[in-house]
């Protein structure tokens, strides 16, 4: 039955109901729309590294009288296969996150642990930028979660905020409780980000400089991924940026009391 067929008996009746009718099919065409651009964009994504892969492949086969040559492609594909390891990855986390299912290991969850967790998973990367990783700010700060997923959404901001600053820089994790919102603050002195790109980074796949992102090994998905996790956790995301200085990428989450002995008890003898 065509909604808008209903729509109009329903304004025969009440223009109120006819309204909401509406407004629940705009909705559904836009949800349509964004789910046929999702897998359209996300189809191009994954047809670069995989036709990659494929003329390297054959690269391979050409020159299989140059070790040296072998070699190089070789790594090359290991290259383009990590890269399609971490866009699925991104795609499965974002799909997770987006779909009304619950999320997966809902618990107390030490700021401290993520925070340590998400600087050490960048430790590599910072080292080989030349970017000096530092963490401050208060401790002790407990919110209602899901580890994992959180742990995902901070080391985002640090792989980015390292990804775009120069050599020799500082990229700062603070943390900072405020009343019942804790705020997890990642700043760097980085390219920044123009005002009118603060707007769209956190869409899917949206880019502000898609050549650099890509030699920088972006999927244009970590963002997303930060957004959509704060959110489900009850939390936003905040943005503050200065062109050629800076930005700094604030998630706010609901503070939740630490869990007493006795949970951590119990949890320990699951
Ligand atoms: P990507 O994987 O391309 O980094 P993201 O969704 O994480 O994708 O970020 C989207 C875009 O936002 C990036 O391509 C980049 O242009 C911009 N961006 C994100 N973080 C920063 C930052 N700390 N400094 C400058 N630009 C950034």
């Amino acid at each position: 039955l065509d909604p808008r067929l209903v729509s109009a008996r329903a304004s025969v009746i009440s223009p109120q109901l006819s309204l909401l009718i509406i407004r629940d099919v705009t909705e559904r065409e836009r949800l349509d729309q964004m789910r046929t651009d999702f897998v359209a964009n996300t189809s191009h994504e994954l047809k670069t590294p995989v036709g990659a892969v494929s003329l390297l492949a054959e690269a391979i086969d050409s020159a299989a009288d140059d070790p040296d040559q072998v070699r190089i492609f070789a790594s090359r594909i290991s290259a383009e296969a990590s890269r399609l390891g971490q866009l699925t990855g991104r795609i499965m986390t974002l799909s997770r996150l987006q779909a009304a299912e619950s999320l997966a290991e809902v618990g107390a969850v030490a700021i401290d642990e993520i925070v340590a967790a998400s600087i050490e998973g960048h430790a590599v990367q910072a080292d080989s930028a030349g970017v000096e990783l530092t963490r401050g700010g208060d401790r002790g700060v407990w919110v209602r979660g899901d580890g994992q997923i959180l742990i995902e959404a901070v080391g985002n901001l640090i792989a980015n905020a390292i990804a775009y600053s120069p050599k020799g820089s500082r990229v700062g994790v603070g943390v900072k409780a405020d009343g019942d919102v804790v705020e997890i603050a990642v700043t760097d002195q980085g390219i920044g980000i123009s005002e009118a790109d603060r707007e769209r980074v956190f869409e899917r796949f949206y880019r502000a400089d898609e050549a650099r992102s890509r030699r920088t090994g972006g999927t244009g998905l970590g963002l997303s991924i930060v957004k959509h996790a704060t959110q489900r956790h009850g939390g936003e995301v905040r943005l503050w940026s200065r062109p050629g200085r800076g930005s700094t990428f604030t998630i706010r989450l609901p503070i939740t009391a630490a869990p007493d002995a006795d949970d951590a008890v119990s949890k320990k003898s699951k």
